[in-house]
């Protein structure tokens, strides 16, 4: 067991990559907070993976400095800490960049760039007192690489590695550190969306969407797992020291090779 006991809070953790990973956390002994918009998809989750002593689901809509700060109250009133916080929750929306309306934008960067520091900040007082932590940040291939139709998402997906690096060098002396992981596409209910609207947005088929634009660069043409997703956040979660930190890591089958 790589995280015995441990206290984990995943963001967005009611679907996709976010409940896998609680899922893997769990499996290896953690405690896991599933904090997400969807308040019965996360109490469903947490249902799933234990009793209360061992898995909380909460409401928290990451874009709140209120339910953000209510949320980290809650999870310190049930568990006493936090090891582990792995700022995941986000959404995607596509549209060329003349049209892309105002509002939509302020939305997406809300949820990936105020969530991750909101969340950030609520945990950081807690690892500062307890005198360690460790931060990751769901980032993308899209962290590193631009897609037309995506400019917030790949704005914003930049930006947390940003943060990541900062958080890094504040938190050194406090025993935090931060990473991100870049995962290349994953066939989640975010994916499953884009593939109808990418379809008709570029006038292609959706077999074209997968096979000409998703799955394009990588190397063998195969789609990256929740899975693969969840064991790259276990190996930052649990690593022994404080060497790795600052780091991004694509797992994509080789779309965007550094
Ligand atoms: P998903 O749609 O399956 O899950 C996203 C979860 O986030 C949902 O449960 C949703 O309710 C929650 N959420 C949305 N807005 C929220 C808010 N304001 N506050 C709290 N929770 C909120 O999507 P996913 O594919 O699992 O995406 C998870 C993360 O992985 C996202 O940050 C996404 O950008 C990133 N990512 C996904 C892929 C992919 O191909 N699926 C690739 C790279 C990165």
């Amino acid at each position: 067991m790589q995280m015995k006991d441990k206290v984990a809070i995943v963001t967005g953790a009611a679907s996709g990559i976010g409940k896998e990973i609680a899922r893997t956390f769990a499996r290896e002994g953690a405690k896991v907070v599933i904090a997400d918009l969807n308040r019965q998809g996360a109490e469903a989750t947490a249902a799933e993976l234990g009793g209360p002593d061992r898995a909380l689901g909460i409401a928290m809509d990451v874009t709140s400095e209120d339910q953000v700060e209510a949320g980290i109250a809650e999870v310190i009133a049930a568990f006493g800490r936090i090891d582990v916080l792995v700022s995941n929750a986000g959404v995607q929306i596509v549209s060329p960049l003349e049209e892309f309306p105002f509002d939509k934008w302020k939305q997406l960067l809300a949820i990936h760039l105020d969530g991750a520091f909101l969340t950030t900040r609520a945990a950081l007082r807690h690892m500062y007192a307890q005198g360690g932590g460790s931060i990751i940040y769901m980032g993308s291939v899209h962290s590193k690489e631009a897609s037309p139709l995506k400019a917030p998402y790949v704005t914003a997906k930049h930006g947390l590695i940003g943060l990541a690096k900062v958080v890094a060098k504040e938190g050194a002396k406090h025993g935090v550190r931060a990473n991100v992981i870049c995962p290349g596409f994953v066939r989640t209910p975010l994916v499953e969306k884009q593939i109808p609207e990418q379809a008709k947005e570029l006038g292609i088929s959706e077999a074209e969407v997968i096979k000409n634009v998703m799955l394009k660069e990588t190397v063998d043409g195969e789609f990256t797992t929740v899975a693969d997703v969840a064991e790259t956040a276990l190996f930052f979660a649990s690593f022994g020291s404080n060497a790795l930190t600052g780091q991004s890591l694509v797992v994509s089958h080789g779309w965007f090779m550094q």
